[in-house]
C-alpha cells in the first residue's frame, strides 16, 4: 500500500494564494519523481473547474484526468502551511496534499485523510506541527482511527455500481457523485461491503476506500428515490466524470498529449508559457542601464524635453500597437494600448512637469515620478496591480530611453547566434524587440503563463517557460541548455540522452507540422465525411497571396481598414481598386469577403477628425460610422464592385447592430452597384454585437450570410472590454455565453437558409476551432500560419464526436471548462 514517507512533506511553508499553494506542492512532487512540471498546470486546471479544498484546513490539488501521463509514479507529498493559505473563496488551507495518481494506491490515503478531516482538533494540530512524523502517522492511518463513515440507514430501492476504474471512487468521482445525489431530497447510501456513506457528504464518501472495481450498492430512500438512482446509475455508466467509457474509440486524439519526462539533466521546473521544445546556449538578457543628470538649469527645455520623449515613445506605442495588431490581433496587441493609456495620464506628466520646475533634469524628473507611482501600486497587495506597476516600469523606461543622458551596456549586444534568452523577467515591450531568427527560446524567473510575455511569446511560436525560479539566473551564459515549452522546463547540463531526446522531439513537431503543411491544400473534411472551409483573414494583397499558398480556400474576412491606417488622408477610389484587383487576382477565384471600412473602437484614424469617446467601442464605429459619412463608404464601395469583375466577391457590413443600419446600407450598396454597373455580389454582414444575435432571424432573411466576429462578441457579451489590459486575457471567445450566442446565430441561419462562417480569433484557436464546427459553424477564417493545423484537426474528427463535444461545451460554465472538453476530446 502507498505510504506518505516524511521526505515528502515540507512544513512550515508560507503562500500568498492558491496559485503559488499550487507551484510549491506541484515542485515538491517534480522533485520526488512523482510528475513532470506540465503536472502542475493540470493541477491549476483542475482547481478551475472546481476547488479542491475538503474542509477543516485540508485541500486536495491534483490534476485533470487528462495529464494522467505527466504522473510517473503514484505518490504523495503534504505542504504544510501553519499561517494558512487563502484557497479561493473556499477556505484557509493548512495542509495541501498533492496527490499524483497513476492508479488506485492512494485510495485508503484518502481514506485516512478523512479521518482527519472528520477530526477539526486533529487537523488544527497537523496544520502547526513541527513533527512530520504526526503527520505522516495520521495519513497512513497509523494513529487516529481512520473515520469510521457515518452508518446510513437507509432502507429502500437499491442498485448495484462499480467504483470507476481505474483510479477508484476517489475525489473527483466522488465530487460528481455527491453532485448528483445532492439534486434529490431522498436520503442515499453508498455501501462498501460492511461500511456505509452518505452519498451526499464527500468526507464520508472517501472514507470507504473504494478502489477502482469495486462492486458498490447505491440505496435510496424518499419521494423521488427512483429518480436519484436512475440519475446516478448514468453518473456511473458517465464514469463520474472520469472518461467516457462508451465514446468511441478510433478517433486520433485532438491534442497531442504532452509526454511524459524522462530527462536525465537537472531540470529546472517552471510553468509552460508557450509550447515547443530548442536546445541552444543560455544568454542573459540585461536591459540597458540609463543615466539620467539629477540637475538641469534650464525648466523651459527640460519640460519640452519631456513633452518631445512623451510625443515619440506614444508614437513608438503606436506603431508597435498596429505591427502586433496585424501579427498576432487586438488582443494580443491589447498591451501597447495599455502602455499609450498610461503615458496620456495627466497626474503623471503634471507631477514630472513640478519635478522639472523644482530644478530636476527632465530624465531625473520622469524617472522619479514613474518609480514613485510604480512603487506605490506594487506595494498594494493585489497581483492585478503589481502587473500595472510592471506595465508603468516598462513605459516610464520607454520615455526615459529617449532623455538618457548615457546608455550603458546594449541590448542589441545579443549574440548573433542562437539563443534561449534568460531574464528576471521580460516586460512587453523586451519580448517584442526579440528577433525570432537568433532568439529560440525564453525562460523568465518571474512572470505567469496569462503574462503578457506569454501571450507575445505564443504569437511569436517561440517555446516559453516562466515562473522558473531565481536559479535560472545562475546558469551560465553560453551553457547549452534545453527548454521544454510542452512541458514547462529547463534543462541544465542535459545528457547526450536528454539531447538526442529533445532532438527527436523536435524532428517529430517539424514532420508533424511539415505534415499538416503538405496536406494543407487537402480539403478539411470530418472522419464522416462533413466539409468544413478554411479561409484566411487578411489585411493585403501580399497576404492574399501567402493564404492561397497556406492552403485558404478563400478569404473569409478582408479586413480594408488597414487601407486606412498610418497616413494622412484616405485611400482613393483609385487607389483601393488597385488594391482589391490585386487580392482578387491573387485569390484566382477563390471567394473573397471584402468588409467593409471597420473604424472606430479600436482602430483610430486621425485624419477622419472623429470626436473623441467616452467608450470608443460603444461609439460610432464600423457601419455606424461609414452611415455617417458616406462619402468614404460611397467610395469604397465603388472600389469594391468595379474590382468585382475580377472573381467572387463578397461584401460584408461590420459592427451591425439594427435592421435599419442593414436596410440602409443595402440602400447604398445597391445604388453605387448600379452605378458601377457591375453584377449583383453576395451580401453578409458580421455577427459581433448580441443584439444581431438576437435579431438573427430578422437579418438572416435580408442576407446570403453569417460571419461571426466572436471578438467583438466576446467583449460585448461578457461585457469585458478586448483592450483592457487586465480583463483581456478572461475575454475568452470560448466562454459558454458566447458558444450559446454562436449557436442561436446558426439556428436562426439555418432556418433561413443561409451558411455561417466565423472570422474572430477562436476560429484560429483548435479548441475554438473544434467548438464551432461542432454547433455548425460552415466557414472558418484563421490567421495564415493556423490554416494547415485547422484543417488537420477537422481532418482528425468526426463531425459527430465535434457536435456531442459542442453540445457539453454549452452546458460548461467557463471558457476554462470549455477548454478542458476540448483537450479530453
Ligand atoms: C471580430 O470582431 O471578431 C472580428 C473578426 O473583427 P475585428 O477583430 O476586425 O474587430
Ligand atoms: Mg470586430
Amino acid at each position: 500500500m502507498l505510504e506518505l514517507g516524511p521526505d515528502n512533506i515540507r512544513l512550515g511553508s508560507t503562500a500568498r494564494d492558491k496559485d503559488e499553494a499550487i507551484t510549491l506542492v506541484g515542485r515538491a512532487m517534480v522533485e520526488s519523481g512523482f510528475i513532470s512540471p506540465a503536472y502542475i498546470d493540470a493541477m491549476r486546471g483542475r482547481e478551475q473547474l472546481a476547488s479542491t479544498f475538503l474542509g477543516n484546513g485540508i485541500a486536495i490539488p491534483h490534476g485533470l484526468p487528462e495529464a494522467r501521463e505527466q504522473v510517473l509514479r503514484t505518490g504523495i507529498v503534504v505542504v504544510q502551511f501553519p499561517a494558512g493559505v487563502p484557497w479561493g473563496d473556499s477556505g484557509l488551507a493548512h495542509l495541501a496534499v498533492g496527490i499524483a495518481a497513476r492508479s488506485d494506491e492512494h485510495i485508503q490515503v484518502l481514506a485516512n485523510l478523512t479521518g482527519v478531516l472528520g477530526d477539526a482538533a486533529t487537523a488544527a494540530r497537523l496544520a502547526v506541527t513541527t513533527d512530520r512524523e504526526e503527520i505522516a502517522a495520521h495519513l497512513n492511518g497509523k494513529r487516529a482511527a481512520v473515520a469510521t463513515p457515518e452508518t446510513v440507514a437507509v432502507r429502500g430501492a437499491s442498485i448495484t455500481v462499480v467504483a470507476p476504474s481505474p483510479h477508484g471512487l476517489h475525489a473527483r468521482p466522488a465530487t460528481e457523485l455527491v453532485e448528483t445525489a445532492k439534486r434529490f431530497t431522498s436520503n442515499i447510501a453508498v455501501r462498501r461491503g460492511d461500511k456505509s456513506a452518505n452519498a451526499k457528504s464527500l468526507i464520508s464518501l472517501l472514507g470507504l476506500g473504494a478502489s477502482g472495481g469495486t462492486e458498490l450498492t447505491v440505496l435510496a430512500e424518499g419521494p423521488d428515490a427512483g429518480a436519484a438512482l436512475s440519475a446516478i446509475a448514468a453518473a456511473f455508466a458517465r464514469g463520474l466524470g472520469e472518461g467516457q467509457p462508451e465514446a468511441p474509440a478510433a478517433e486520433a486524439a485532438p491534442a497531442p498529449v504532452r509526454p511524459a519526462l524522462a530527462y536525465g539533466g537537472r531540470m529546472l521546473a517552471g510553468v509552460s508559457a508557450s509550447p515547443g521544445i530548442a536546445t541552444a546556449p543560455v544568454w542573459h538578457f540585461q536591459r540597458e542601464r540609463l543615466v539620467v543628470h539629477p540637475t538641469a538649469p534650464d525648466p523651459l527645455v527640460q519640460r519640452d524635453r519631456l513633452d518631445k520623449a512623451l510625443a515619440s515613445a506614444t508614437a513608438e506605442l503606436h506603431n508597435l500597437y498596429e505591427e502586433f495588431w496585424k501579427k498576432a490581433g487586438a488582443a494580443k496587441a491589447a498591451i501597447f494600448k495599455a502602455h499609450l493609456e498610461l503615458l496620456e495620464d495627466p497626474e503623471l506628466v503634471a507631477e514630472a512637469h513640478r519635478r522639472i520646475e523644482r530644478g530636476a533634469s527632465a530624465g531625473w524628473a520622469w524617472r522619479e515620478t514613474y518609480e514613485e507611482r510604480a512603487t506605490l501600486l506594487g506595494g498594494i497587495k493585489d497581483a492585478l496591480l503589481a502587473a500595472r506597476a510592471g506595465d508603468l516600469r516598462d513605459v516610464g523606461r520607454r520615455v526615459l530611453r529617449l532623455l538618457a543622458d548615457e546608455i550603458q551596456g546594449s541590448e542589441t549586444s545579443a549574440p548573433d547566434h542562437p539563443v534561449i534568452i534568460l531574464a528576471e523577467d521580460l516586460s512587453p515591450s523586451d519580448t517584442a524587440k526579440l528577433d525570432p531568427r537568433t532568439v529560440l527560446g525564453l525562460c523568465t524567473a518571474g512572470g505567469g503563463a496569462t503574462s503578457h510575455t506569454a501571450i507575445i511569446a505564443r504569437s511569436l511560436d517561440l517555446p516559453a517557460v516562466v515562473a522558473a525560479g531565481p536559479a535560472v539566473i545562475d546558469l551560465t551564459d553560453g551553457q547549452e541548455c534545453i527548454i521544454d515549452g510542452d512541458n514547462g522546463v529547463i534543462i541544465a547540463e542535459p545528457t547526450p540522452a536528454d539531447r538526442a531526446l529533445a532532438a527527436e522531439r523536435q524532428r517529430q513537431s517539424l514532420l508533424r507540422r511539415e505534415e499538416e503543411r503538405r496536406a494543407c491544400y487537402l480539403p478539411a473534411v470530418t472522419t464522416d465525411g462533413v466539409r468544413v472551409e478554411v479561409a484566411a483573414n487578411i489585411s493585403s494583397p501580399k497576404e492574399a497571396a501567402a493564404a492561397v499558398n497556406g492552403g485558404a480556400e478563400g478569404v473569409g474576412l478582408m479586413r480594408t481598414e488597414f487601407l486606412f491606417l498610418q497616413r494622412d488622408t484616405p485611400p482613393s477610389e483609385e487607389e483601393q481598386l488597385e488594391v482589391y484587383e490585386a487580392i482578387l487576382r491573387a485569390m484566382n477565384g477563390l471567394p473573397v469577403i471584402l468588409r467593409t471600412l471597420d473604424i472606430g473602437g479600436d482602430k483610430e484614424v486621425p485624419y477622419l477628425s472623429m470626436p473623441a469617446e467616452e467608450n470608443p467601442f460603444l461609439g460610432v464605429r464600423g457601419l455606424r460610422l461609414c452611415l455617417q459619412r458616406p462619402d468614404l463608404f460611397r467610395t469604397q464601395l465603388r472600389a469594391i464592385f468595379r474590382a468585382s469583375r475580377l472573381g467572387a466577391v463578397r461584401l460584408m457590413f461590420p459592427m451591425v447592430t439594427t435592421p435599419s443600419e442593414l436596410t440602409q446600407a443595402k440602400a447604398i450598396a445597391e445604388e453605387v452597384r448600379r452605378d458601377v454597373g457591375a453584377k449583383p455580389v453576395e451580401v453578409g454582414i458580421m455577427i459581433e454585437v448580441p443584439a444581431a444575435v438576437v435579431m438573427a432571424d430578422q437579418f438572416a432573411r435580408e442576407v446570403d450570410f453569417f460571419s461571426i466576429g466572436t471578438n467583438d462578441l466576446t467583449q460585448y457579451v461578457l461585457a469585458m472590454d478586448r483592450l483592457h489590459p487586465v480583463l483581456a486575457p478572461q475575454a475568452d471567445g470560448l466562454h459558454p455565453a458566447v458558444l450559446r450566442m454562436v449557436r442561436q446565430t446558426v439556428e436562426a441561419a439555418k432556418r433561413n437558409g443561409i451558411w455561417v462562417g466565423a472570422c474572430g480569433g477562436i476560429a484560429g484557436d483548435p479548441a475554438g476551432a473544434m467548438m464551432l464546427a461542432g454547433l455548425g459553424v460552415a466557414e472558418l477564417s484563421v490567421g495564415i500560419p493556423s490554416i494547415a493545423a485547422i484543417k488537420a484537426r477537422m481532418r482528425g474528427l468526426s463531425m459527430a464526436r465535434l457536435e456531442e463535444m459542442a453540445r457539453r461545451a454549452l452546458d460548461c460554465q467557463s471558457a476554462a471548462e470549455v477548454r478542458a472538453l476540448a483537450v479530453a476530446g
